[in-house]
């Protein structure tokens, strides 16, 4: 989309607010248009090959499909035969998938003799239209522009009142604190779209740090509001460094005997409940609807010792809300996949062809207008996958398969030895913390290098801690990171003899989007 064709699309978004924002979604609207989504479910996925890769020349999956010989009767023919999700898995297995780098174009996708080059921009819903400009944020992407449908977000405020309904939460009082270019603007406008407003935005940066077109953006957002008699929260911004805002914030919503809800990543819930303690502020009864970065034990733990309690998601800015978390959830990431919205297969071994382990996810988009055409696209995330009847009112509302143990599979390669992020998650959100005080986040591990280039790693934990003995904490961090197997416990050692793993006292470092990651990489050093 040109610069002007973006500008004219932003023009009818804010245009189309008000009445959006006058006319919110009730509790039971938003339980019955999902059972209709539901029961539309394989017509719109048949829609989305038909109109939107078989009706599209230029799409990269007709490419795809074509190289496979598959024509849309084909595809037609195997959904009616065998469903929606087997009709996937032969698709990939015919190479018909995208990994997030051939998505983001920073590798053309190699399919036999087939090679395309793609732009995210290729892959826009051709039904999609009056965007709202988001850009997405993280590690993994370098700020694509994401441009969000007002109907989409309509569906995915419907739905997020289903899972606010189903843990009680039709009253809560709604606060974001995320990054305000980080799709901070979406969730706002998502969460003004179902009962009352949203009455909190908090950014973890200064707005006016951001490019003159989020600035604008946001000003616009204020102001349709406003002409919409419906008037969303000016952003306040409340660094992870200090959050006291949002916990008075917090306080204040429970002194006059309503319930806060944040929408939040984990580890920033985990920095404002570690906060609240030190500081004395009493949060408790506040509820976290946190995202983002892996939601663990030990974060679920922390948020609860604060006395709240914390609802987890599963998202990103290009696809929305993929999962909402179940309340009778068996492990503390469960959640129940959004059908409705999505499709989503396993690789499984058929996954070693493209690069992908087993149990990576590949995931679909159904809803006519979500922000992209996505086919068996690897996120770079892998997930336990199963349907439970777990009795909780999410199942009943049509939700019955479940995601949980969900983390990104790209291996972490720190000074030339590569570990499984789950390994160094155990140990930096366990191990540390129970033998030297402290709770998940407060630990780090920093890649950088030295003048000279050499790989220098190091383990950086929360000045608050205080004076931890250097010496034990970096022994303690290798010994337990080394029990995965005796060669890494060897590669372990030789970061130590080198000198290569170093303890510094730091205040963990946050990515531009505000997720404190447990490894981050520095920039190396100019030239
Ligand atoms: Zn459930």
């Amino acid at each position: 989309m040109t610069g002007v064709g973006r500008l004219w699309a932003g023009a009818q978004f804010f245009a189309r607010l008000p009445a959006y924002l006058r006319r919110p979604v009730s509790f039971e609207a938003a339980k019955e248009a999902l059972r209709q989504r539901l029961a539309l479910r394989r017509q719109r996925f048949l829609d989305r090959f038909r109109l939107d890769v078989f009706g599209q020349p230029d799409s990269p999956y007709h490419a795809l499909l074509r190289h496979a010989g598959c024509e849309w009767g084909d595809v037609a023919a195997l959904v009616e035969r065998e469903g929606v999700e087997a009709t996937l898995q032969a698709l990939f297995r015919a190479g018909v998938y995208l990994t997030i780098d051939e998505f983001k174009g920073r590798r053309p996708a190699r399919r036999g003799s087939l090679e395309i080059a793609i732009q995210p921009e290729m892959l826009r819903a051709p039904r999609a239209s009056y965007h709202l400009p988001a850009a997405s944020g993280g590690t993994r992407s370098s700020g694509t522009p994401v441009l969000i449908d007002l109907e989409f977000i309509r569906t995915c405020a419907a739905n997020c009142a289903v899972c606010l309904d189903a843990w009680g939460g039709r009253d809560w009082v709604k606060g974001d604190w995320e990054s305000p270019g980080a799709g901070a603007r979406f969730r706002v406008v998502k969460f003004a779209g179902f009962g009352a407003l949203p009455r909190a935005a908090f950014s973890f940066f200064d707005t006016a740090t951001l490019p003159a077109y989020f600035r604008w953006n946001l000003k616009g957002l204020h102001w349709a509001s406003r002409l919409g008699g419906r008037p969303l929260p000016r952003t306040v911004c409340v660094p992870h460094s200090n959050p006291a805002p949002l916990l008075e914030w917090l306080v204040q919503v429970l002194r006059g005997g309503e319930t806060p809800c944040i929408f939040t990543f984990s580890g920033a819930a985990v920095t404002a409940c570690l906060a609240a303690r030190e500081r004395g502020y009493d949060i408790a009864g506040s509820v976290f609807l946190i995202s983002g970065e892996p939601v663990t034990a030990a974060r679920i733990r922390t948020i609860a010792s604060a006395g709240c309690r914390a609802i987890p998601r599963y998202g990103t800015v290009e696809v929305g809300a993929i999962g909402y978390g179940c309340r009778a959830g068996r492990h503390p990431d469960e959640v129940h996949f959004l059908e409705d919205m999505h499709a989503l297969i396993h690789a499984g071994e058929e996954g070693a062809q493209a690069g992908l382990p087993p149990k990576a996810l590949l995931m679909t988009s159904i809803h006519p207008q979500s922000p992209f055409v996505m086919i068996n696209l690897s996120m770079g995330d892998q997930a336990e996958m199963g349907a439970r009847a777990c009795g909780c009112p999410l199942d009943g509302a049509g939700w019955r398969t479940h995601l949980w143990d969900i983390r990104s599979f790209e291996k972490l390669t720190a000074a030339g030895v590569t570990f499984l992020g789950s390994e160094v998650i155990a140990v930096l959100e366990e191990a540390l913390p129970a033998r030297f005080g402290g709770g998940p986040t407060d630990y780090q591990l920093v890649e950088s290098e030295t003048e000279t280039g050499l790989p220098v790693l190091r383990l950086r934990a929360h000045p608050r801690l205080g004076d931890l003995p250097a010496r034990e904490v970096v022994d303690t961090f290798a010994e337990v990171l080394g029990r995965s197997s005796q060669s890494k416990a060897m590669m372990v050692r030789r970061w130590l003899d080198a000198g290569t793993l170093q303890f510094e006292r730091a205040v963990p470092a946050a990515t531009r989007a505000g997720k404190i990651q447990f490894l981050h990489v520095e920039k190396r050093p100019a030239g």
